[in-house]
């Protein structure tokens, strides 16, 4: 099951339900897996770039290139930070 951070205590806190907002932002409800905590939440889940370019583009959506497309040299790129885990 999809996870995100509580942002009090830091735990693991469950995606229990979501809902599309826009075509970029799905709104989640989460909830603090700590006991003692027991928080929760709603959290937006947002796409803010584009890394590969879809074979079916929606000309309604307009994300900005990641660098990583762009570029041309060789040089390494930084591993993909884990959003959800
Ligand atoms: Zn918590």
């Amino acid at each position: 099951m999809s996870s995100v951070t509580c942002p009090h205590c830091k735990s693991r806190a469950t995606i229990r339900s979501s809902r599309q907002l826009t075509a970029l932002v799905r709104e989640t409800y989460c909830q603090c897996q700590n006991l003692m905590c027991g928080h929760t939440f709603v959290a937006h889940v947002e796409a803010v770039r584009t890394i590969s370019p879809s074979a079916t583009p929606d000309p309604q959506v307009a994300l900005q290139i990641s660098n990583r497309v762009t570029e041309t040299s060789t040089k390494q790129t930084p591993a993909l930070p884990a959003l959800v885990g």
